[in-house]
């Protein structure tokens, strides 16, 4: 089977590949017709699939698709990444800045005065919410349960993850209000773009903080902006934008309130992520429905 790579980082991807799919005879450039499946992330430049008409399989390396799954050339089924270690990435950035938010680290600088006033709470009095149950939703969601925040979930089918209370899309005013702490790990889509509004901003409680590892297009950033400024929010650590990297005269590089980290959140792993991607082409070679099948009516 020939499969094609259409991606940035063929130097580490390809051995990690070969290794887990020695059958497979990977290549950069191929002709057309002769390609059973194609290995594919936006970094690589765009991709015109109409061109491979006998691929059975789009992989996608990433988890977000919403460069790929508006694609009007695409007809093939698309599937996107889904890796034990972008999961294990995603719990502990989710859990190290959910623990400084939670113990107010920042609180303690070393400048001599002794700041005994308050001792943090546990975490079980602190409510912590996930938007979005999926593969990583879910594996932060156990995660910091397992730390002993009181958490929830929110996604719009209120998909279960173990005993956690979730809720679902008519029940987000009930998700807000409980967000002590907001973690956003939802897809970019139609349905889901600036549903953090100036709205929905004001029905978390005051003080509350904000985590977004999921996609910049969630979050109205003048409403988050203003909503920090007056103090009903009070921290935002941002991963990803509405424009990466984010333009060094963007306002959330200033503002105190504010952590920017550069989409780093989670990775795909070549030696995690290319198991899963040798299993998905098999699958697709067999006849079989691949994992993780992107639906594209919905974007994700
Ligand atoms: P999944 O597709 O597994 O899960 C998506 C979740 O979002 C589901 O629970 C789904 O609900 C919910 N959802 C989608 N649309 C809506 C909506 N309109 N209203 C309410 N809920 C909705 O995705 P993953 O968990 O694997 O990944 C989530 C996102 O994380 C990715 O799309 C990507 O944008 C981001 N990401 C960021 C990375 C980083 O480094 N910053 C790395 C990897 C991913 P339901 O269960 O009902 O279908």
């Amino acid at each position: 089977m020939r499969v094609l790579f259409a991606a940035d980082g063929w130097d580490v991807w390809a051995p990690a590949l070969r290794e887990a799919c020695p059958e497979m005879e990977l290549v950069q450039d191929a002709a057309a017709d002769s390609v059973d499946a194609i290995i594919y992330a936006p970094n690589g430049g765009g991709c015109d699939f109409a061109a491979y008409p006998s691929a059975k399989l789009v992989q996608s390396l990433w988890a977000g698709v919403e460069r790929i799954a508006p694609d009007e050339t695409l007809t093939q089924p698309l599937a996107r990444m889904v890796d034990p270690s972008l999961e294990q990435g995603m719990v502990e950035f989710c859990a190290g800045w959910t623990l400084r938010l939670h113990l107010e680290m920042d609180r303690f600088a070393q400048d001599g005065r002794w700041r005994n006033e308050a001792v943090p709470p546990l975490a079980s009095a602190r409510r912590v919410t996930v938007f979005g149950a999926g593969a990583l939703g879910g594996a932060v969601a156990k995660a910091l349960r397992r730390l002993g925040f009181d958490v929830a979930t929110w996604s719009a089918s209120g998909r279960s993850t173990g005993d956690i209370p979730a809720l679902a899309g008519q029940d987000f005013d009930a998700a807000l209000a409980r967000s002590d702490i907001a973690i956003l790990l939802l897809p970019d889509t139609a349905g889901t773009r600036d549903l953090f509004d100036a709205e929905a901003i004001a029905r978390m409680p005051e003080g509350a903080a904000l985590i977004n590892p999921g996609r910049g297009t969630l979050i109205d950033d003048g409403a988050l902006i203003a909503a920090l400024d007056r103090g009903h929010l009070r921290h935002a650590v941002l991963d990803v934008f509405r424009t990466e990297p984010l333009p060094e005269d963007h306002p959330f590089w200033s503002h105190d309130n504010i952590t920017v980290t550069p989409h780093i959140a989670a990775a795909t792993r070549p030696e995690t992520g290319a198991p899963v991607a040798a299993e998905n082409i098999r699958r697709a070679m067999r006849g079989e429905t691949p994992l993780h099948l992107v639906d594209r009516s919905r974007g994700y």
